[in-house]
């Protein structure tokens, strides 16, 4: 038999299993090797009955006093009872419900191994639905992921008969030397150690030859793309412009600002492209930060393009550069919602140049669209974008040059996530918020506080500022959540915010509808905006000081951080109001934490310790390789060891 067999060859492997193991994605030996148990259980060590502990899984080894007994409970359904005893002679209570086949496998005086949770009812200790094997198999056992149809023993035994067929099969992937210097287990040993272990020593041997094999070959590709980006040539951009531009501000620029512009500015002013991630907390005013850059490319004769990831936020922008710009230069907006011609116009000036200047959605990374002679790409709210849509990026021009790249996030990512998202990288961070910013209030209330925080509101309006109400997000249906923002929309006209105006904006409006609803609200014609969280990134209208955000429980720190980021933006302060009925402990203490903090950076280590790094950056999204093995968060020491084994390699291949 063969690594890359089908896996119906194996013996046990019947069309039906096939199936079932394909649903796994388990389809031929190797595949069946790379599945990897997510658990270990422990039948190796076994405690007494009298000295299990309740309600833990454990493993007691005892002999069965009679065949078990069939006691029908209700109609179709049955239970089968019996009894063990172990060497000290303490009796243990064994259930096995709805399974004959099961019951049967135990036999009266012989010995087996039972692992489960004990229960302690007043006449004596019990197991329901133990897993029970012979004593011969007193060993850890792996836990798969299993599927309908196939439990965890039964890959376990395709396994025990694949392995000795194949094993010797596997040729190691990775260097001599690096198994050598690193400790590393060969390949071969590392898979009899993930599937069959003695002890947990070669479980963590396995797992950290396992993934070091993963983190090694992603690091090779990226310190690849890293020397030949060091190759590539760039625009060197003249930065005299920067300081005309920063003089004629309407505000004085903070020196975080100032700070971040030249460690841009003076990488551009070489001929290699930056790389570089620009964080700063929510409203610490990273945009002035880009159209400064954005101004001095064009003004030295070369293209600069701004991409956000909503056309909502590329609309403003693009409004934001019109004001800042005036009349010294004139960006184009391509989105998709542009007109076709309008399209067809802006894409032909992109490719002759005639065009200095493009803010953009998606819409600009399409195929069709080339530079003539583009220098600077920045990319606003990075981590809404994905590692091949920015490669994308940067094979636009038609001269061979590649752009600078200014990648902007409010989300705070630890520094070994993000050399492996964005390659390598420069961080600057905008540690400084604009003067006059008064904190923002934060409170958490249960919805029978509806009234008075909606009469809260409304006098806030009677001052003449705005609101913001982001709505039930019930459930990752788009379309029940238009549905909520109208009805919810309807209900504070009716009720609680009679008499106002009241919006609304949400992702399935037509582009022209959008912007009208945008314009309205920026211009206060429109006093609440009602919206779904289409506002959670970027949105700036200085005037609206209140966000209400109902059904708080659904969001993540970070989100919630980011949404309360729309407020607070001007000198008048500014207050949040979380409505959540959540009943359970850790949604509060949750929503609780963003009342005490204002710092996204705690927040976000918080989000990723309660919710995991896949909600906290949307890994999937960012189209980085599914990892079997190595987790980005916590294998931070592997990512150093497998960057610098990838380096060594690829020196040594020079
Ligand atoms: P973010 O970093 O969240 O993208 P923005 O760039 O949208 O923040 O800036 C937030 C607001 O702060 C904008 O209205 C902007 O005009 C304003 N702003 C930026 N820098 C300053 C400054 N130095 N002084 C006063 N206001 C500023
Ligand atoms: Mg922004």
């Amino acid at each position: 038999m063969n690594l890359g067999d089908n896996i119906c060859f194996l013996k046990g492997v019947g069309d039906k299993r096939a199936k079932q193991l394909q649903r796994l994605e388990i389809t031929t030996p190797l595949t069946l090797l790379q599945h990897y148990p997510r658990a270990y259980q422990d039948w190796q060590t076994h405690t007494t009955i009298a000295g299990a502990p309740i309600d833990t899984p454990c493993c007691v080894c005892a002999t069965i006093d009679y065949a078990p007994v069939e006691n029908c409970f209700r109609q179709g359904q049955s239970l089968f009872k019996t009894q063990a005893t172990d060497s000290n002679g303490d009796k243990l209570g064994i259930t096995i419900f709805n399974s004959a086949y099961a019951a049967k496998q135990l036999i009266e005086g012989q010995t087996y191994l039972f692992y489960g949770k004990i229960s302690e009812n007043f006449l004596m200790r019990e197991m329901n639905s133990p897993q029970f094997l012979p004593p011969n198999e007193a060993k850890l056992h792996p836990v798969y992921p299993c599927t309908a149809g196939i439990t965890s023993r039964q890959i376990e035994t395709l396994v025990a008969a694949a392995l000795p067929q194949v094993l010797g099969q596997i040729t190691e992937t990775l260097p001599e030397w690096v198994v050598k210097q690193y400790d590393l287990l060969t390949l071969q040993h590392a898979f009899v150690c993930i599937h069959q272990p003695k002890d947990q020593a070669d479980i963590n041997a396995a797992r950290r030859r396992l993934a070091f094999d993963e983190l090694f070959h992603l690091q090779l590709g990226l310190q690849k793309l890293r020397l030949g980006t060091q190759k590539q040539k760039a625009f060197a951009i003249q930065s005299e412009e920067i300081n005309v531009f920063l003089r004629r501000l309407p505000f004085t620029p903070t020196n975080a600002q100032l700070r971040v512009t030249r460690e841009a500015a003076s990488d551009m002013q070489k001929q290699t492209p930056m790389h570089r991630l620009l964080q700063g907390d929510v409203g610490a005013g990273k945009t002035v930060v880009a159209a400064a850059l954005l101004f001095a490319t064009v003004q030295n004769g070369y293209q600069g393009a701004f991409l956000a990831p909503t056309e909502i936020l590329a609309r403003q922008h693009h409004h934001t550069l019109e004001t800042l710009f005036g009349a010294r230069i004139k960006p184009e907006l391509l989105i998709g919602s542009t007109a076709a011609a309008e399209k067809k116009r802006i894409k032909s000036g992109l490719r002759t140049g005639s065009i200095p200047l493009v803010v953009g959605t998606h819409a600009l990374l399409q195929d069709d669209v080339a530079f003539a002679k583009l220098a600077l790409a920045v990319v606003d709210e990075q981590h809404r974008f994905g590692v091949r849509q920015r490669g994308n990026l940067e094979r636009v021009n038609t001269q061979a040059a590649s752009p600078h790249v200014l990648a902007m996030s409010a989300t705070p990512i630890p520094r070994s996530l993000a050399m492996v998202i964005f390659g390598d990288l420069d961080i600057s961070s905008l540690d400084e918020l604009p003067p006059g910013r008064q904190p923002i209030e934060t409170y958490v209330v249960q919805k029978s506080m509806r009234p008075r925080a909606y009469r809260y509101v409304a006098k806030h309006l009677d001052d003449g500022f705005q609101a913001y109400v982001v709505c039930p997000r019930v459930e990752d249906d788009t379309r029940s959540e238009t549905a909520s923002v109208k009805a919810f929309a309807d209900e504070l006209r009716e009720h609680f915010l009679q008499g106002y105006s009241v919006g609304i904006l949400h992702g399935k409006q037509s582009g022209k509808e959008k912007e009208r609803v945008m314009r309205d609200f920026a211009a206060g014609t429109l006093q609440v905006l009602v919206a779904t969280t289409v506002i959670e990134v970027g949105l700036d209208v200085p005037n609206a000081v209140i966000m209400v955000v109902e059904n708080a429980e659904f969001f993540g720190l970070s989100q919630l951080h980011q949404l309360r980021g729309r407020v607070g933006r001007g000198a008048a302060k500014s207050t949040c109001i979380l409505v959540s009925d959540s009943e359970t402990q850790t949604s509060v203490d949750r929503l609780n934490l963003l009342r005490h903090n204002t710092d996204g950076f705690a927040l976000a280590q918080a989000d990723l310790e309660t919710r995991g790094p896949g909600d906290f950056f949307g890994a999937r999204q960012h189209g980085l390789p599914p990892f079997k093995m190595a987790n980005l968060l916590t294998d931070t020491k592997l990512l150093e060891e497998t960057k610098q084994a990838a380096l060594l390699t690829l020196e040594a291949r020079h």
